[in-house]
């Protein structure tokens, strides 16, 4: 039997992962990884943290060495070998040795393509001038550390207030650097529903010099001392010794698109549930393909690790016959900043807006990570997206301090499963004080979430606060007030409310709000059975400050 040759195109996440799979798989193959890159198997994942010198040795980021895939898995690498065509007819690659420029040709039997995503650099004026990174590898990161270096660097300004922006601005804060972050978006951390990020929001404005929402970067110039200075599409400028462009990533399909492979909507090589390309040789995993959300059944770009590992090993799996197939995308992901952890799982209220998609409901919570009576509890703001009709969950979002991941990991599972809110009720979760509650945060998000589902709570939409004409009722105690309350709402608190329903409108519907939701459920629950029409807005002020914050001002120029 001739060995079968396995041609790896990408040797980092996706791609190592599927040549260590495929040689537990086949001891016999031949297997090759090309990369254009000095490294492969890197964690491009801590390279933020390398940046902010918190990761001081690079060696921690190399997680295997070319040496040690060929003396462990027998398997060859090769680096600065970029691959630079594929002629699909005689099943060959062109490659090209990046230092010598040399060419040649590498047969495969199977082509594994795993060459993911490369950081948008727009075509704006002054995009070239030295100063201005993106952070994709090694490289990049060694470059941004000399810089700051070398220049003493002190104003760095972040372009881009997603997970690596907001990843670069934390450690760029911790080598002591001014940072300023501007973003396209009216909010933080896009992927988001607006009103989470806010609580992403008031924790980065502590944190950084200037926040610039909603406003794009026009150009980049050269100041007379040599540093440079960002303006906007609105007129604003920021002086800095550095940018980071960390504006999204695009898939790196040319090769793919060159060969004639099929390319869908998005940008990502299209694949099929065993990572095959619309050539039956050709494999391809990671951030450059296009993957299936498995909740709102659309096809996404998702370039996140964890996806490009699982389907590295996949297309492992099938390449050596064995039954093996992607389920599709939740986007699960977390990030953490200043202290803050942000993570989230399956759709988002947006997403599900955007795909057209009304079968949907969220509610609101703010639970401490642990119980209340132990030192230390921090509250965790989370939202849970389910189905209305079913109570099938969709997503959740989470902001908070600790205990975050843990809850949006339980919640991830349970969409894969493809429970229900009832089945949240009953998760059955660890529990000591110092770690959780009796009711954990994911149980009383499936409570809340029940209740709508079965009919014994309404929820008001916040969207609609100041324009459906609603009876708005605050249950909490007056002193509670001090610290705010929702323009135009009737104070009357839970404990006078049964001896002051006269004061209550039977005509139209009431709104009730209080502190987080738990007292105005069981104002609702009073008021519907004597006759009222009321909905809970859920998650009380603490949602209405988000949805509605009085401190959203955006930094001006220096
Ligand atoms: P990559 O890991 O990017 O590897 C692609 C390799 O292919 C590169 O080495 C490249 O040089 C090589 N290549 C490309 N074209 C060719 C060619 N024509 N010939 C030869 N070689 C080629 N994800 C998370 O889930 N969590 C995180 O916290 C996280 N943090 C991140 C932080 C940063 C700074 C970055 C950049 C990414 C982060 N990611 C994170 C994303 C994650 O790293 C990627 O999703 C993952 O690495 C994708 O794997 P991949 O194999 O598709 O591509």
């Amino acid at each position: 039997m001739t060995k079968k040759r396995v041609v790896i195109v990408g040797g980092v996440a996706g791609g190592a992962t599927c040549a260590a799979r495929l040689r537990r798989l086949d001891e016999d193959a031949e297997i090759v990884i090309l990369d254009r890159g000095y490294y492969v198997s890197f964690a491009n994942c801590g390279l933020p943290y390398f940046v902010g010198n918190v990761i001081q040795q690079e060696s921690k980021l190399l997680l295997a060495s070319k040496e040690l895939f060929r003396e462990r898995f027998n398997i060859e690498v090769r680096i600065r070998n970029e691959v630079i065509a594929i002629d699909r007819h005689s099943n060959h690659v062109v490659v090209r040795e990046v230092d010598s420029e040399r060419e040649y040709r590498e047969p495969y039997d199977a082509l594994v393509l795993s060459p993911g995503a490369s950081p948008i650099r727009p075509p704006l004026p002054g995009i070239d001038l030295p100063g201005i990174f993106t952070l994709r590898d090694l490289p990049d990161s060694e470059d941004i550390r000399e810089w700051i270096e070398s220049r003493n660097a002190h104003r760095a300004v972040i372009v881009g207030g997603g997970f690596i922006g907001l990843e670069m601005a934390e450690n760029l804060v911790h080598r002591g650097l001014e940072v300023t972050i501007v973003e396209m978006a009216d909010q933080l951390m896009p992927p988001l529903d607006a009103e989470m990020a806010d609580f992403v929001r008031r924790r980065v404005a502590a944190h950084t010099a200037h926040l610039q929402l909603g406003d794009g970067v026009a150009g980049f110039e050269q100041a007379g001392d040599g540093s440079l200075v960002v303006r906007t599409g609105r007129g604003a400028s920021f002086g800095a010794d550095l940018v980071i462009l960390a504006i999204g990533v695009r898939p790196e399909s040319k090769l793919a698109r060159e060969a004639g492979l099929e390319i869908g909507e998005r940008g990502g090589i299209r694949v099929d549930p065993q990572m095959r390309t619309s050539d039956p040789r050709i494999w391809a995993v990671g951030d450059a393909v296009e993957v299936k959300n498995r909740v709102i059944d659309q096809w996404e770009l998702v370039p996140l690790a964890g996806p490009a590992n699982r389907q590295g090993r996949i297309a492992a799996d099938v390449i050596c016959g064995r039954e093996s197939s992607f389920k599709g995308v939740q986007a699960t992901a977390v990030c953490g900043f200043f202290g803050l952890t942000v993570a989230l799982t399956g759709a988002t209220d947006k997403a599900l807006r955007q795909a057209g998609i009304g079968d949907f409901e969220s509610v609101y919570l703010h639970p401490g990570h642990h119980a209340g009576y132990y030192p230390g509890a921090k509250p965790i703001h989370l939202k849970l997206v389910f189905r209305r009709s079913d109570g099938l969950v969709l997503g959740a979002q989470a902001v908070g301090e600790d205990g975050v991941a843990r809850r949006i990991d339980v919640i991830s599972t349970a969409i894969q499963m493809g429970t229900t809110v009832f089945d949240l009720e009953e998760a059955e979760l660890c529990y000591a004080p110092q770690y959780g509650s009796a009711k954990d945060p994911v149980n009383l998000a499936g409570m809340i979430a029940a209740n709508v589902v079965r009919g014994d709570a309404d929820l008001a939409p916040w969207g609609e606060l100041h324009t459906a004409g609603a009876f708005l009722l605050d249950v909490r105690e007056v002193e509670e007030l001090r610290g705010g309350y929702i323009d135009g709402a009737v104070n009357i608190p839970l404990r006078q409310l049964r001896a002051r329903m006269n004061e209550l409108p039977r005509d139209r519907e009431i709104w009730v709000n209080c502190r987080v939701g738990h007292r105005a459920y069981y104002a609702c629950r009073i008021l519907s059975q004597h006759g009222f029409r009321v909905c809970n807005l859920s998650g009380g002020y603490r949602t209405y400050r988000a949805w509605y914050p009085e401190d959203r001002v955006d930094h001006g120029a220096t």
